[in-house]
């Protein structure tokens, strides 16, 4: 689990958090439920941040996040705050774009290339590595290309080429060499088995979209968050800040330029989320969870979620999806995407469209970060009074933000399981 940069000191009961945003939120919940008296400030008009479910006529749109992974801390955390969560579907078909049309992602030529290459050694593990490097030798280029890449730009919004290996994969913690990519992947199997089996598994929503969640978080701090709050950061008592790493960087910047600069040097990718409502299904996508898009095929799109397959009981009208692309989508632009992935579909199927495009959707998990995240924690290893927090330190998911945040609150002085 990646540690919240820096430290509060649990001496003073009083915590003040910039952003109201998941991140914010939810350390807040668990600060507050540690005896802590917290102060949201939220420069918006509403909390939430990124994550918003937008009520359309037909249908609801998030804006982000559509489902949270659960892990226990995910289950524990939806039990305290009484939420009944809506399990996604089980056992949909996850496609990958290849050759023309969605298909399964596990053909045979994939597995034997994986079988016959699993005895070799993979690259030694060090700070420069990528994810493409250190998969390149077991699944050859074009495997790359049209399966891992995919994949993990499902997740992360970027290629592996661009992908810190360290990063994405923390459990390798500070092994620098496998024997074999067997050994590698026995690693993971065994770390799989040796979690615990959950009353829920797998991803899930709300009745009225992700929006739930954050209302239920923001009812138990409603006495503790301030909207549209102009103030900045003083440093006179415990600050953790959980904005983006470049609203940090600029809300730092005149009491720590160090810090600010370190914080200025994280990239962001840009990304567009639309939901897209059609008088009929598209048949390539039926009984699909989505579609992963290799970028070289035409697509606007990197990835397609099938809401009405995931979460039939919040889309019992018309067929939803929802698109992924780095760019803000036109009208002539989804058409385009459907017209691949379904020929049938014409426009008049489109009884609506909702696009929120974000400039700065997520961070991007390459080496300039890790480096970043690594001098942040060292600058911040003599602050007894500042943190930061976001989806730059602990990870995109929502998932791991609630297990970092949970372990920083009950254990803010704690530094020994800290990757750095
Ligand atoms: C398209 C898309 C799909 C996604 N899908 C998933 C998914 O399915 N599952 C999943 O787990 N994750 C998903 N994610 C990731 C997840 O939604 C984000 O990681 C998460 O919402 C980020 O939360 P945050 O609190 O770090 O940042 P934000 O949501 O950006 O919140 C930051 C808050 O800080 C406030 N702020 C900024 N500057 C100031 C200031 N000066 N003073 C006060 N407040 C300030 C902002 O107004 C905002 O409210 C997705 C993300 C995107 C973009």
């Amino acid at each position: 689990m990646k540690r919240i940069i820096g430290n509060i000191d649990p001496e003073n009961r009083n915590v003040s958090i910039w952003g109201a945003g998941f991140s914010g939120l939810v350390l807040g919940y668990y600060l507050k439920d540690q005896g802590y008296n917290v102060t949201i400030h939220e420069k918006s008009n509403k909390v939430g941040g990124k994550i918003q479910t937008i009520k359309t006529g037909p249908g609801l749109a998030e804006t982000a996040a559509n489902a949270l992974y659960l892990n226990q801390d995910g289950l524990d955390l939806l039990k305290e705050l009484k939420l009944e969560p809506l399990p996604a579907t089980k056992k949909l078909k996850r496609l990958i774009f290849l050759k023309g049309k969605p298909r399964k992602p596990f053909q045979v030529s994939l597995f034997g290339k994986i079988a016959a290459n699993s005895y070799k050694k993979p690259p030694l593990i060090s700070d420069g590595l990528t994810v493409a490097d250190f998969f390149r030798p077991l699944l050859g280029e074009e495997n790359l290309k049209h399966y891992l890449s995919p994949a993990l730009g499902g997740l992360y919004a970027v290629p592996a080429e661009r992908l810190h290996f360290k990063s994405i994969f923390p459990l390798v913690e500070n092994r620098a060499q496998f024997d074999s990519y067997f050994s590698f992947l026995k690693m993971f199997f065994k770390y799989q088995k040796s979690q615990p089996k959950l009353d829920i598994s797998g991803s899930v929503s709300f009745e009225g979209g992700m929006q739930t969640l954050i209302n239920r978080l923001a009812e138990v701090l409603k006495h503790d968050i301030k909207l549209n709050s102009k103030e900045k950061p003083r440093l006179n008592g415990n600050t953790v800040i959980c904005t983006d790493a470049i609203s940090a960087s600029e809300l730092i910047k005149d009491l720590r330029p160090e810090i600010s600069k370190e914080l200025e040097r994280i990239e962001y990718r840009s990304l567009s989320s639309t939901t897209l409502f059609l008088k009929r299904e598209i048949r390539s996508l039926q009984k699909a969870f989505g579609v992963l898009i290799p970028l070289e095929n035409g697509f606007n799109s990197i990835g397609i979620l099938n809401n009405k397959a995931i979460f039939p009981a919040n889309n019992q009208n018309l067929s939803a999806y929802t698109l992924i692309s780095p760019k803000d989508l036109t009208r002539e632009e989804v058409l385009s995407d459907l017209k691949l992935l379904g020929p049938e579909i014409t426009d008049e199927d489109i009884q609506h469209i909702e696009t929120t495009y974000w400039n700065h959707a997520l961070p991007i998990y390459n080496l300039q970060l890790f480096l970043a995240i690594k001098k942040l924690h060292q600058l911040c290893l003599k602050e007894k009074n500042l943190a930061f927090f976001g989806n730059y330190v602990a990870g995109i998911s929502l998932r791991d933000m609630i297990s970092s945040a949970k372990s920083f609150a009950r254990n803010p002085t704690d530094h020994k399981n800290s990757q750095y």
